[in-house]
C-alpha cells in the first residue's frame, strides 16, 4: 500500500524520484531497524517508535493508533513536498531536520501561559494544539477527528523548518516581531492539509 502510494506521489509531483536533486523520497536505508520499532500493544505507554524512511525521525505515541507510523512518514514526506515546491531546500536544512525530527503526540490539548496567534498577535493563557519544545522536538495534539490533516503536525513543522533555516522558529508566525514566518509558509500549510486530506490522513 505504502509502495503504490509513494509512486502515486511521484507521478504527481515534478521534482524526480531518482535520486538525482532534492526528492521528496528519503531512502530506506535502515529499513530492518524500523521494522523492528513497534508501538507494542499492553507495554507501558507513552512509547517511542522510529519513523520509517526519515533516519533518526522518531514519534512519543500516547496509544498504538496515534499514528501508525507508516502515516507519520507519509504525512512527513507531504510536508516536504510542499516545503520544496514553495520554498525550496537548496541547503537541505529541512530535510536535515526531518531526519532528526521527534513528534511527541498528545491525546488532550494543553494551555499556554503565552504565545501568537498567526497574525501576531500577543495572547496569554490558550489553550494550545501543538508546540515547539525544542530545534528537534515539537508536542502535536492528535487532530480533530483523529486525523493528521486536522492537526497542527504542518504548522509545527515549519516552525522546526524555519528554526533550521534561520535559527528561529518565528514564534509569532505573520507578525513582524520575529522574521521568517510569511503568508506563503500559512499558505503551504493549507496546500499540505489538502494534500494529506487526499490520503485520507
Ligand atoms: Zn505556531
Amino acid at each position: 500500500m505504502i509502495k503504490k502510494i509513494l509512486i502515486a506521489l511521484c507521478f504527481l509531483s515534478s521534482i524526480t524520484c531518482s535520486g538525482h536533486g532534492t526528492s521528496v523520497l528519503f531512502s530506506n536505508e535502515n529499513k530492518p531497524i524500523y521494522e523492528s520499532s513497534l508501538c507494542v500493544p499492553g507495554d507501558p505507554l507513552p512509547q517511542m517508535v522510529l519513523i520509517p524512511f526519515f533516519e533518526e525521525a522518531s514519534q512519543i505515541v500516547p496509544n498504538c493508533k496515534t499514528y501508525p507510523k507508516y502515516m507519520t512518514a507519509l504525512a512527513m514526506m507531504v510536508f516536504y513536498h510542499k516545503w520544496e515546491e514553495y520554498f525550496g531546500d537548496s541547503d537541505y536544512a529541512v530535510r536535515g531536520m526531518l531526519q532528526k525530527v521527534m513528534i511527541q503526540w498528545g491525546t488532550t490539548k494543553k494551555t499556554s501561559k503565552r504565545g501568537f496567534n498567526i497574525h501576531g498577535e500577543a495572547f496569554t493563557e490558550r489553550v494550545i494544539i501543538g508546540r515547539v519544545e525544542a530545534k528537534n522536538i515539537i508536542w502535536v495534539w492528535q487532530g480533530y477527528n483523529h486525523k493528521i490533516s486536522q492537526s497542527a503536525l504542518m504548522h509545527e513543522l515549519v516552525h522546526l523548518a524555519l528554526y533550521a533555516k534561520n535559527g528561529s522558529p518565528d514564534a509569532d508566525h505573520e507578525g513582524s516581531k520575529y522574521k521568517g514566518w510569511t503568508f506563503a509558509h500559512s499558505l503551504m500549510i493549507d496546500d499540505a492539509k489538502d494534500m494529506l486530506r487526499a490520503f485520507n490522513l
